[in-house]
């Protein structure tokens, strides 16, 4: 998994700009499935299994947070707006890479006081002398992303893009180890795009399906670095499953109580370490899968990660196991009659 990890994180795939990493994870889940397409929002969507059974979306988010450029100054500096999260402390310095392949170097006018710093006062240096120049090397609304390479360090991963090529990489494995009864499943894999800006690829993917039951598979902040997300979610404490979360005022996802507690059952069942997961700011694509069409039964089961949205994120590689086994015995035992118990607690 790390070698197909290294190759789609260090891909530039910002928002709606997915072209690449959609390109490359087609090649590796071709193979893998019965048919794969691309719809009009840019999600990849391959098919699998029985067409009679149920019909299930597994879904991760291709995506990543990045910039774009918006305006290039007289000096050939790219002034540029942010596509999804991304405070301007952690843009400050940064090398990035535009989805033509050009770097960049993050640079800010001087301040008195960093404190003050923010979006408007950050720029791209391209390398050019002129706008002329910067205009030969990028157009408006050019993309880029962080540029930084993966590294093993013991258990950990360090790479960017990790929220969400880790889930697309766990969906990857999974349809390799599927078990015999969850080959019954009729499938869809969704790789699904601009969930940064407000999960929209999925509740395309998840409207045109209409599935019977949607499992995502995404990151979710630890709780365990010094004055860190207020969170007990634990670094290499296993899989999580989501409870609730909420990004004010957009929306979030409140779990089935009765879906939970089947996930939950199936964790123990399988001994596999789970922890559970409340988050208060952020959320998945389930966001706006379980509103789509006559509302879908959502399980999200995600890595815990530090670092989101910077260019070293870092996941442990037992905690990815951990979510690996989750969603395969999730796929193995769920059916109509575990869905149907979603609110009976
Ligand atoms: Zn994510």
């Amino acid at each position: 998994m790390i070698d197909l990890l290294k190759d789609i994180t260090e891909l530039t795939g910002v928002s709606g700009h997915e072209a690449k990493v959609r390109a490359r994870l087609r090649d590796y889940v071709t193979p893998l499935v019965k048919s794969v397409r691309s719809d009009a929002l840019g999600n990849l969507l391959a098919a699998s299994g029985d067409a009679g059974g149920l019909k299930v979306l597994v879904a991760a988010h291709m995506d990543e947070v990045g910039i774009m450029a918006r305006k290039i100054d007289d000096k050939g500096f790219v002034r540029f707006t942010t596509l999804g999260s991304l405070r301007p402390q952690v843009l400050l310095g940064q090398r990035v890479k535009f989805t033509s392949g050009l770097t960049g170097v993050i640079g800010a006018e001087r301040l008195d006081d960093m404190k003050d710093l923010q979006l408007s006062h950050l720029y791209v240096d391209i390398g050019a002398s002129s706008k002329q120049e910067a205009l030969d090397a990028v157009r408006l609304g050019d993309t880029a992303a962080f540029q930084s390479t993966l590294e093993v360090r013991g258990e950990q991963i360090i790479a960017k893009a990790l929220d969400d090529r880790i889930g697309c990489a766990i969906m990857i494995e999974c349809m390799k180890r599927l078990p015999d009864r969850a080959r019954a499943h009729n499938y869809c894999w969704a790789f699904t795009s601009q969930e940064e800006v407000g999960v929209r690829g999925a509740q395309v993917a998840a409207q045109g399906l209409a599935p019977d039951v949607a499992v995502v598979v995404d990151v979710t902040p630890s709780g365990d670095t010094p004055k860190g997300a207020d969170s007990d979610v634990a670094f290499g404490g296993g899989a999580t499953i989501k409870i609730y979360d909420t990004i004010p005022p957009l929306g979030g996802f409140v779990a089935p109580p009765g879906l939970t507690e089947f996930v939950r059952s199936v964790a123990i069942r399988n001994d596999i370490k789970w922890q559970a997961d409340v988050l208060e700011r952020g959320s998945t694509d389930a966001m706006s899968i379980h509103l789509t069409g006559s509302g879908v039964p959502c399980v999200v089961i995600s890595v815990p990660t530090r670092y989101a949205h910077t260019p070293h994120e870092i996941v442990d590689r037992r905690d990815v196991e951990q979510v690996v086994r989750l969603v395969l015995a999730v796929l193995d035992e769920i059916d109509a009659a575990a869905i149907g118990r979603m609110f009976e607690i």
